[in-house]
């Protein structure tokens, strides 16, 4: 008899069982037996085409009509049309990147199509629908008929290994197993009312109706869920386990400077959330906080007294940003902020005064070798840069702080490489302007404490967002381009923002093609820029940003903006973070389309800044209706960034929602959905919390122990894999 450990060869036959490992990497039974069914197609619920709507999720007989598979022009890849009947009308089956279902899916044969109704350019579809065809020449009814009163699961399939194959093994695989210990502690079970480990497997699989198989479902989704909670609250009881040096407040010192020059007053939010922070510091165990806030709450600030808190007890902190562009700025952020107070070592400077130094990739070698120096004598209290500060090369004397700007862009990878630079494990502030739904922040940085800044300063002024519809209403890009002129004649400045730097370039933001049209002019800054110059915006000053220029070029260009030396910048995405010029007040986005919710809340956040309200122009030439106007149409009608972020989310794949934080558990996570399961995360998290509180160790729990280790010992494995 076989448990969840043993090999898959000789309960599927050793063909299968290579099959089985090469197309999904799996070698054993409990591998194979938590690769879930989609859906069931059911019986006597079959649906006519005729009365489909959307948002359904149905099951259908039909016949293959035709079949095309096209390539795709804005991005690669494929796209597989195969039009169905059923006698009563035609419906749209859609597959991107499965040209090989073409060989299946013979035109003149019949199969049951399951899915959930979309519409897309007016048309009723299945995006990617399951199915099982009826095998050529045997009679239609009777093989309907096979599956009577039973719920047939759809699983995951592919050319080698279609879902009826899959379901013969998962057969053979669960007549094979042997009683199962359940690692799930009794109370929890009983508490749900959840079934055994055994039970959920074979009534996921095999289930007796959907009640029963949804019951299965969600005790094996807590599962999930409560082993990823367990694992993050341990973690969290590790690091408080570690020694750090406190960093305790030194009244008289820098803060206290910085705060009595400050020219105004902090937010309630600050304050708080600085209170937090200084409580951190000043334990002997590394503060491990993650700090969000609205694009234009002032984090900058809070991170900044951080730091110099840990500078007046004797400690360095670094500050690490995604970009040279935003580096840069930092570090004149800092430096203008800091005043005197950053001018340490210097004739007449103030006492205690630190110095602030830039480490990036492009630096000549001259004042690399300056700012190595500061780094690892200690003068400078605050060293700048972008991932070149993980270098060997970069040594600090006493490194206190770690503080990570933008967070989605840094791994744990790259946190990790820059904690090891320190002599005691140095705190860490991780800040991200992407505010994040809670039960996404408790999956995704359950390890770390979160703090959140939800007010803007005082005086700060509302954006106003307005579509700019190009198929409807062309003459409203005139108006934009007024606009502009409009604002720069009242001393004002303005951005532009277009998805990519060339026309031949074909590296716009990456939005799935369903959203967009599939071929159409993308605007480009090479070719948008000398066209308004010389055209709608003659006379004014404007200038291009983008990735491509040199980092003196980037840097200058910065440079001038902020000095009101530049009217208009048209750019990329390089000011998506961070760029901080209060005197812009207009930002226009052309094919808004083509950029992410989250993405275009960041964009307009550079405007507004200062004290005169912010405008911003969302350009586009998306369908009315279409999934891309609903999206800026959201995004026209609120700012807040939670709820937008939401949205986002929403809208990508599981594995992105994670992202690489969850890397090594996301192989784990099958059935967990962040948004969809946010009260059963909630639940789980509790239940981890009271079982760890009252059994630190899972003395009494030797199973869940057991269970824990194989998934970290998988995640270390995946780690190291990545290498
Ligand atoms: P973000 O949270 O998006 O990083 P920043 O830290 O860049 O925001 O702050 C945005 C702007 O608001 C900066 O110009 C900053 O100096 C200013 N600011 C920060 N805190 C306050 C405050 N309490 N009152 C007024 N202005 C503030
Ligand atoms: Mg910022």
């Amino acid at each position: 008899m076989a448990d969840l450990d043993s090999k898959l060869v000789g309960v599927i036959g050793d063909r299968t069982a290579k099959v089985v490992e090469t197309t999904f990497g799996y070698k054993t039974l409990g591998e194979l037996l938590h690769h879930y069914p989609r859906r069931y197609l059911v019986r006597g619920e079959l649906s006519d085409i005729a009365e489909l709507k959307e948002g359904d999720e149905v099951t259908i007989l039909a016949e293959v009509f035709s079949a095309t598979s096209r390539r795709l022009h804005a991005r690669k890849g494929n796209i597989l049309e195969v039009i169905v009947t059923d006698g009563s009308a035609k419906l749209s089956l859609t597959f991107f990147n499965q040209a090989w279902r073409e060989k299946e899916l013979k035109v003149g044969s019949q199969g049951l199509f399951a899915g959930k109704v979309g519409v897309f350019n007016g048309k009723r579809q299945l995006a990617h629908p399951d199915y099982e065809m009826i095998p050529d020449g045997n009679d239609v009814d009777s093989a309907v008929e096979e599956f009577a009163g039973k719920y047939l699961p759809m699983y995951p399939a592919s050319a080698k290994l279609p879902s009826w194959k899959i379901a013969q093994c998962l057969e053979l695989a669960l007549g094979a197993l042997d009683e199962l210990d359940d690692f799930m502690p009794e109370e929890i079970l009983e508490k749900y009312s959840y079934p055994s480990l055994q039970q959920a497997l074979r009534q996921l699989h095999n289930p007796a109706d959907l009640d029963q198989a949804a019951l299965a479902k969600a005790r094996l989704t807590f599962d999930e869920a409560f082993l990823l909670q367990l694992l993050l609250l341990e973690r969290r009881l590790e690091l408080r386990k570690l020694k750090s040096t406190p960093r305790v407040r030194v009244s008289g010192g820098l803060l206290d400077k910085f705060d009595a020059q400050l020219p105004f007053e902090l937010t309630a939010g600050q304050k708080s959330v600085a209170q937090e922070i200084e409580n951190d510091l000043s334990a002997a165990h590394p503060m491990h906080r993650l700090l969000q806030g609205e694009v234009g709450s002032g984090k900058t600030i809070v991170a900044l007294r951080a730091m110099l808190a840990v500078i007046d007890s004797g400690g360095q902190a670094a500050l690490l940003a995604p970009t040279e562009v935003l580096a840069n700025q930092h570090l004149r952020t800092i430096e203008k902020l800091l005043g005197s107070l950053a001018q340490g070592g210097m004739l007449g400077s103030e006492s205690g005064a630190t110095k602030v130094t830039l480490i990036t990739g492009s630096q000549n070698a001259a004042s690399r070798k300056d700012s190595l120096a500061l780094a690892a004598n200690g003068d400078a209290g605050i060293v700048i840069g972008t991932h070149a500060l993980l270098g060997d090369a970069i040594v600090f004397k006493d490194l206190g702080l770690i503080v990570v700007d933008e967070q989605h862009r840094f791994g744990v990878e790259q946190r990790d490489a820059l904690k090891s630079k320190a002599i005691n494990p140095p705190h860490l502030l991780v800040m991200t302007a992407t505010p994040i739904p809670r039960t996404v922040a408790m999956t995704v940085f359950g390890d770390l404490d979160v703090s959140t800044l939800t007010e803007l300063p005082l005086g700060r002024q509302p954006i106003t967002t307005h579509l700019v519809p190009t198929l409807e209403k062309p003459t409203f890009l005139d108006r934009a381009w007024q606009r502009i002129k409009e604002e720069v004649a009242l001393g004002h400045q303005a951005y532009i923002v277009v998805p990519r730097i060339s026309a031949s370039d074909s590296n716009d933001s990456d939005i799935d093609f369903l959203y967009g049209e599939e071929s159409k002019d993308i605007y480009s800054v090479e070719e948008l820029g000398p066209e308004l110059q010389s055209g709608a915006l003659k006379g004014l000053r404007v200038a291009p940003l983008h990735g491509r220029l040199s980092t003196e070029e980037k840097d200058s260009t910065m440079r001038a903006f902020a000095a009101g030396e530049i009217d208009v910048l048209i750019s990329t995405t390089v000011i998506e973070v961070g760029v901080d010029v209060a005197n812009a007040t207009i930002m226009v986005i052309m094919d808004s389309d083509r950029f992410g919710v989250s993405q275009l809340h960041q964009l307009r956040g550079r405007v507004g800044r200062g004290t005169s309200p912010g405008l911003c122009l969302l350009v586009t030439s998306a369908l009315p209706e279409s999934p891309a106007r609903e999206r800026l149409d959201a995004i026209t009608k609120t700012t807040d960034g939670f709820e937008l972020s939401r949205i986002d989310l929403e809208q990508r794949r599981e594995g992105d929602v994670l992202g690489a934080n969850q890397s090594g558990t996301r192989s784990h996570l099958r059935l967990l959905r962040v948004l969809r399961d946010e009260t059963l995360i909630e639940q789980a998290r509790a239940d981890a919390q009271e079982l760890i509180t009252a059994d630190p160790e899972l003395a009494k729990h030797p199973l869940l122990k057991n269970e824990l280790a194989k998934i970290q010992a998988d995640s270390a494995a995946e780690y190291i894999d990545k290498g």
